[in-house]
């Protein structure tokens, strides 16, 4: 189980696993019902496709970043993940729209850059945001390593093809790392360097 988890090694997925053995039931009821709870409480947001928090009800659909009116609009970041959106936020360097594409090479789609879902919730989204006349920049910012930088070049065909008729232009974020590096585990410096020398 613990070894489908991100980063998770055999190693740590048996430490894992001993952990819980020796774990009493108390830790293992309140372990259970924080997972149920995020389950219930989480979801991905409508337009942005980031998990966030909901008070359990059907509403909102959007989350904050997308309902704040402060966010320009007329630049979209696509990230890998919710954490990549969280780094950039806290970098203070970025006050745009967001898409996470969550998986980039999707389990059930080996053949596929990105699953083909996800892509296409993009195109509506940028279509949409094209034809409105807002969008002004797309920004591609996936991990520097070759399945991220497939999934880029995948994007930047797909999503050129819409922008032949609109205003954006396509630029991708130069990491300024080694090969390999997730966005992720980008320093702040790194980041605000990288958005500053994007092309
Ligand atoms: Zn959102």
């Amino acid at each position: 189980m613990f070894m489908s988890f991100p980063g998770i090694g055999a190693r740590q997925a048996r430490r894992f696993v001993y952990f819980l053995l020796n774990a009493d039931g108390d830790f293992l009821d309140a372990f259970t019902a924080a997972l149920r709870e995020a389950r219930t409480r989480m979801r991905r947001c409508g337009d942005c496709q980031r998990y966030f928090e909901t008070n359990g009800a059907e509403t909102p659909l959007l989350c904050d970043g997308c309902r704040n009116p402060h966010t320009d609009r007329g630049v979209l970041m696509i990230v890998e993940k919710d954490a990549d959106v969280g780094v950039v936020e806290r970098s203070g360097q970025y006050h745009g729209s967001y898409f996470v594409l969550h998986d980039i090479i999707p389990p059930a789609e080996p053949d596929k850059k990105i699953g083909v879902p996800v892509l296409s919730l993009l195109q509506q989204k940028i279509r949409r945001a094209n034809e409105a006349g807002i969008l002004k920049e797309i920004i591609i910012a996936l991990s520097a390593n070759p399945q991220g930088d497939l999934a880029t070049m995948e994007l930047v065909k797909t999503l050129g093809s819409i922008g032949k008729n609109g205003n954006f232009k396509i630029s991708i974020l130069g990491r300024g790392l080694s090969t390999g590096t997730e966005l992720e585990y980008s320093d702040e410096d790194t980041l605000k360097h990288a958005l500053e020398n994007r092309k």
